[in-house]
């Protein structure tokens, strides 16, 4: 859209609500032109970089990068403004006004197009499958989280494991706190990091159906890793996973959220779902599996099929009660990384072992992907994606986005 001459001198320009924002970094990552960055304290967006390109939009999960006001281009708002920015600035009567997005102008729809493409191997412009149900959506800022009671810890994997996994159910009591499959909740961690500033909130992903964990109770349940080294092995103690792993029954915890309008379940008849998880990236997994057993004599048919990885039986966090489900219900296919004696099987192998049934899954319009758990494990499967469609005969970088456009494949890796 070009601005009106009279407006030239104005431009829309791109920021981020600081007080919605959780600063979970997904826009860092994805903006193909580098224009956001962060200190401490806020995400902010560089005026003179961002080419309104919109690649930031769907994959933010909260909404706060969708913030523009219009300014004088001589005199847009400074980074050192917008990292001093607790909420944002009102808007003024210039946002009456058409004006141009910066740098938007500039863009050719070439590069738009190429950018899109080369933005959708990270997950790409994300829309939720037709028929799930309407989120709700960032009910409860940071600013005025809720507060919710501990009515239940175990934990999941075996004691001698090495990951510690923990099921925590959280009630709400009589507060809203309405969920829906494939969401997630932010958990403020009590206390202040080491410069003196309250903790950040951490996003985790709801683990029960709609209806919560005890249904009808106001309640949800959540998958949890007691996170004690970083991404590289090196000893380190998470904030916020090791409070909630060690949270007791009547403890009070302030939660944000819910955040997430896109990774959310198909609810028409006979849709099937594919999932495919490592560890923690159970949680969606269980609560979509959940919803549809919890309805399974209404016999809405579509299949399920479980793609699922961990060392080691032991490490696998609803092993049990997977076990349990009827083979009709769902077709379950373990890989397991670090068992003694046995060769090592990531859940990229088992995905190949079932190529036919990928590949029939990936060409069925009515069939939806998740993919959900540690940012390792996405590579893995999306080659595994690439070769069976290349045995096909298909091709996995021209099917990828028609199955974004179809609103079927989703990824939430961490
Ligand atoms: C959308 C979304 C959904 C999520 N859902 C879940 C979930 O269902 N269950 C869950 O357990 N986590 C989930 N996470 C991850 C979670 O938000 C936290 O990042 C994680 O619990 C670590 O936080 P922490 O405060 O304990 O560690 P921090 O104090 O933030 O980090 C400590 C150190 O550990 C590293 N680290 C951080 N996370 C991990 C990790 N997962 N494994 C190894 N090293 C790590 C950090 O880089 C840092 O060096 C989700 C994240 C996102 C974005
Ligand atoms: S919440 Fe949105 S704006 Fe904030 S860091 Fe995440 S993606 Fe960026
Ligand atoms: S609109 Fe495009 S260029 Fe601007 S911050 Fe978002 S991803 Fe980057």
């Amino acid at each position: 859209m070009n601005a009106p001459a009279e407006h030239a001198n104005l431009a829309r320009q791109h920021l981020i609500d600081p007080e919605i924002c959780i600063r979970c970094n997904t826009c860092e990552e994805i903006c193909p032109v580098d224009a956001i960055t962060h200190d401490s304290r806020n995400y902010v967006v560089k005026f003179d970089t961002c080419n309104g390109c919109l690649a930031c939009i769907s994959p933010c999960p909260t909404g706060a990068i969708d913030s523009w006001r219009n300014v004088d281009k001589a005199a847009p708002h400074s980074l050192a403004d917008q990292y001093s920015w607790d909420y944002l600035p009102d808007t003024t009567e210039l946002d009456q006004l058409e004006a141009t997005v910066m740098g938007a102008a500039e863009l050719p729809a070439e590069v738009q197009q190429i950018t899109e493409v080369a933005t959708a191997g990270q997950g790409g412009p994300a829309l939720a499958p037709w028929s799930a149900s309407h989120p709700y959506v960032n009910i409860y800022s940071p600013a005025a989280p809720i507060t919710a009671t501990v009515t239940g810890n175990y934990r999941l994997t075996a004691e001698d494991a090495s990951s510690d996994i923990h099921h925590i159910v959280l009630d709400f009591g009589t507060t809203p706190f309405p969920i829906l499959e494939g969401q997630s909740i932010g958990i403020i961690p009590p206390g202040t990091d080491d410069k003196g500033k309250p903790h950040l909130l951490r996003m985790y992903s709801v683990a029960s159906p709609r209806e919560g964990e005890r249904p009808h109770y106001n309640n949800l349940a959540l998958t949890v890793k007691r996170v004690v080294e970083d991404h590289e092995g090196k000893p380190a103690r998470g904030v916020a996973s090791n409070y909630v792993c060690d949270l007791k029954k009547g403890d009070k915890v302030q939660v944000t959220g819910p955040y997430g309008s896109t990774y959310l379940m198909p609810n028409h008849p006979g849709s099937s779902i594919m999932m495919i998880c490592t560890g923690t990236g159970s949680a969606p997994m269980r609560a979509m599996t959940e919803r549809r057993r919890r309805r399974m004599d209404r016999k809405e048919g579509g299949e399920l099929v479980l793609f699922f990885g961990a060392r080691a039986p032991e490490e696998l966090p609803y092993f049990g009660p997977l076990q349990k489900l009827p083979k009709d219900f769902i077709d379950i296919n373990f890989a397991f990384s670090r068992v003694p004696g046995e060769p090592k099987r990531y859940v990229q192998d088992a995905i190949r072992e079932r190529a036919d049934k990928v590949f029939q899954m990936l060409q069925d319009d009515n069939c939806y992907i998740y993919i959900c758990g540690l940012k390792g494990m996405e590579a893995g499967v999306l080659e595994a994606f690439r070769d069976i469609c290349r045995a096909n005969g298909a091709d996995w970088d021209a099917l990828r986005p028609q199955l974004l456009a179809k609103a079927r494949f989703h990824v939430e890796t961490y």
